[in-house]
């Protein structure tokens, strides 16, 4: 399947957040093998990987498995390519978001929207601009 053509402005946009190319994943799985959340996750890494390749990053950015990863690593220390897959999941919630509010910032955001944003977005954004 070709990607369209917002999909292929997704890539980039993931691409650039993330500094990692999908183009250099040869899907050998071992991301996925090594990843304490793989089997919840949902795509796990190494798939996560292939829906970009395939220009199906509007899948994967609103998939849930993205809000599992723990950035901790083990994907990026098994890949024989060096991609560090925590980062493209970043970027991946990153994209997400921007999509519908500029930053989280608990000093600012209403209440009645704290239910629709993901406890993550909301203990990164107490770290960057809270204290
Ligand atoms: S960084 Fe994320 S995707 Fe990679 S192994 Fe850890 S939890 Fe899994
Ligand atoms: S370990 Fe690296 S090359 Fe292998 S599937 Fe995962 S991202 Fe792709």
């Amino acid at each position: 399947m070709l990607a369209s053509q917002p999909d292929l402005e997704l890539i980039q946009q993931i691409e650039a957040l993330s500094g990692q190319r999908a183009s250099e994943c040869y899907q050998c799985g071992s991301c996925t093998a090594g990843c304490p959340v793989g089997e919840m996750m949902d795509p796990p890494p190494s798939r996560g990987m292939r829906l970009l390749q395939l220009g199906r990053a509007q899948e994967l950015v609103e998939s849930t498995g993205i809000w599992l990863c723990a950035s901790c690593v083990v994907c990026a220390t098994r890949c024989p390519r060096g991609v560090d897959y925590g980062r493209v999941a970043e970027a991946c919630r990153a994209a997400r978001l921007r999509a519908k509010y500029s930053r989280v910032d608990p000093d600012t955001i209403a209440v009645d929207e704290t239910e629709e944003i993901p406890q993550q977005a909301f203990v990164a954004g107490f770290r960057k601009f809270s204290g």
